[in-house]
């Protein structure tokens, strides 16, 4: 009898993939099948260590390429992304457990910040004035600062780590990622293309851990920026953590995004726009809307929602058609189911259950259906817990200003969108609303590149978004030169004892 061999997730350290001398292992698992993938290491601290030293070193050199060196790199990276999306995608599907085309997705979210990354010559311009005083210039420099870390969640394996460390190399920083423990392979991948693209030895490092390596980065001093994607209390931690203090830190976390719908939005549309945005990638997006207030008479819609959201094949991932893949882990269903329980017990109408689905050929997967639930009120765990499945709330609201004041209340600040073809109340909306991302009937409203991500209150810690034009700021620092040039036969000046410039 032969044994299968699992493959083994390498860290990447000063170019070079390095098998783990960890004695610690966890696997990579299809959520589909429970087929093990891979096995991947819990870095030890001396491998965590020589990641950072690698990319410290790295970054003596780096930090001085070419502008244009630098951004030809991502122009070839995202040509590589291109021709391997079809494989990058089945990847993640595999690990993840999404669907192909929603895979696709995840990867092409990534993929736009490459491409904006190529940009980056007009991205990291400084300003300059001139004759601030006599024969005197002023000018920014926009430096990079040295060794920055991302730390990324299971539920975008390609996009998130995208969102990091393209834009902190391609500004002329060095880098150490720590993907999910739960689904690296992706990322794996991607950093693989990444060097082929061009990137240096030393100037993207990968290690691979839970806790442990995230507080290791985290405390290392020759760390100087670290950017997070998680939940929301793995992100206080790393926010509040005392070796950071002083650092730059950017934390998205957890969210529970709310969708208002008036009576006068387009029903079908709207419709569908929820469906999809409460129910696609099995509810495990940060963006998803597992909250929908019905805004007066729309407060009739509940049927037809419910009738749409009942038509959603659930399967896996990989099989045509398929609306609704399987959850990440065992544990993830265990805890979405528990919460469902809980909405029941607490007086919840669930209108559709879709616990334990039939799932042919696929009976071990961790398949949950779409779940509603109607009359839900603010104290319920279901409102107020981050249920990350395909779990819908659905909730009532007399008029629009109850419902933003519905929202304002909820602790979470990622993203929520409006329904409506009035234009005045969706102006109102965008005002008085105190979240990130505003869709306006736009369900996801994700920003694309040359924007930033962001995010209010309990989902957004650090005042800089990930990616676009913020995130130039985070990872540079603002050098001012005030500069004044004499000719060799100029007038010797007087003394001058003042702070003035003359
Ligand atoms: P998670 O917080 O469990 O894990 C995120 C990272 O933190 C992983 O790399 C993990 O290894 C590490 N980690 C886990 N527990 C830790 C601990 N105790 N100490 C230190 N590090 C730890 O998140 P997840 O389950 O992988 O991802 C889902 C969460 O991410 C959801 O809350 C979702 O809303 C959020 N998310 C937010 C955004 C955003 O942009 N705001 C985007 C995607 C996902």
């Amino acid at each position: 009898m032969t044994t299968v061999q699992v493959p083994t997730i390498k860290l990447v350290i000063d170019g070079q993939f390095i098998e783990s001398k960890t004695d610690q292992w966890r696997d990579v698992i299809n959520p589909a099948t429970q087929e093990v993938l891979a096995k991947v290491p819990f870095a030890t601290a001396d491998e965590i260590n020589a990641a950072v030293a690698s990319a410290k070193n790295a970054f003596k050199t780096w930090r001085k390429t070419p502008i244009g060196s630098r951004a030809r790199i991502f122009l070839k990276y995202q040509q590589l992304i291109r021709e391997n999306m079809q494989e990058l995608a089945a990847l993640l599907t595999a690990e993840q457990g999404k669907t192909l085309a929603d895979a696709e997705g995840d990867v092409f979210r990534g993929l736009e910040v490459v491409e904006h990354a190529a940009s980056i010559g007009n991205l990291q311009l400084g300003e300059l004035a001139n004759n601030v005083a006599n024969g005197v210039d002023t000018y920014t420099l926009l430096q990079p600062i040295g060794v920055c870390a991302g730390i990324t969640p299971f539920n975008f394996p390609a996009m998130i780590p995208l969102w990091m460390f393209p834009m902190a190399i391609v500004t002329g920083n060095t880098f150490v990622l720590k993907p999910s423990e739960q689904d690296p392979m992706v990322t794996m991948r991607l950093v693989e293309l990444a060097l082929e693209a061009g990137i240096p030895a030393g100037v993207l490092n990968v290690i691979h851990g839970g806790p442990e390596a995230v507080n290791g980065i985290c405390d290392h001093p020759d760390i100087k920026a670290v950017s997070f994607v998680g939940s929301t209390h793995v992100g206080t931690h790393v926010y509040n953590r005392s070796s950071l203090a002083g650092k730059r830190v950017q934390c998205m976390m957890g969210a529970k995004n709310h969708g208002i719908v008036m009576p006068d939005a387009n029903k079908e549309q709207t419709l569908n726009a929820i469906v999809g945005a409460a129910f696609g990638a099995a509810g495990q997006r940060c963006m998803a809307l597992p909250v929908v207030v019905l805004v007066g008479e729309a407060q009739s819609w509940l049927p037809d929602l419910v009738a749409k959201a009942q038509t959603l094949k659930v399967n896996a991932g990989c099989q045509a058609g398929t609306d609704v893949g399987p959850v990440i882990s065992k544990q993830a269903l265990a805890r979405i189911t528990d919460l469902i329980e809980s909405g029941v017990n607490e007086g919840a109408t669930l209108n559709l259950d879709g616990r334990n689905p039939s799932v042919p050929g696929f009976e071990n997967g961790n398949f949950i259906g779409p779940t509603l639930f109607s009359g839900v009120k603010t104290s319920m765990r279901i409102y107020q817990e981050e249920i990350f499945g395909p779990v819908l709330c659905v909730m009532h609201a007399d008029t629009i200003e109850h419902a933003i004041e519905l929202v304002n209340a909820n602790p979470n600040g990622n993203g929520t969108a409006i329904f409506t073809r009035s234009g005045a109340t969706a102006r109102r909306f965008q005002e008085d609303i105190d979240v990130g991302q505003v869709g306006i009937n736009v369900p996801i409203p994700v920003p694309v590149p040359i924007f930033s991500f962001t995010g209010s209150r309990a989902s957004k810690l650090g005042d800089l978004g990930p990616y676009g034009k913020q995130v130039v700021q985070f990872y540079t620092q603002t050098k001012t030169v005030t500069a004044r040039w004499f000719d060799d036969d100029e007038e010797v000046g007087a003394l001058n004892t003042t702070i003035s410039l003359k």
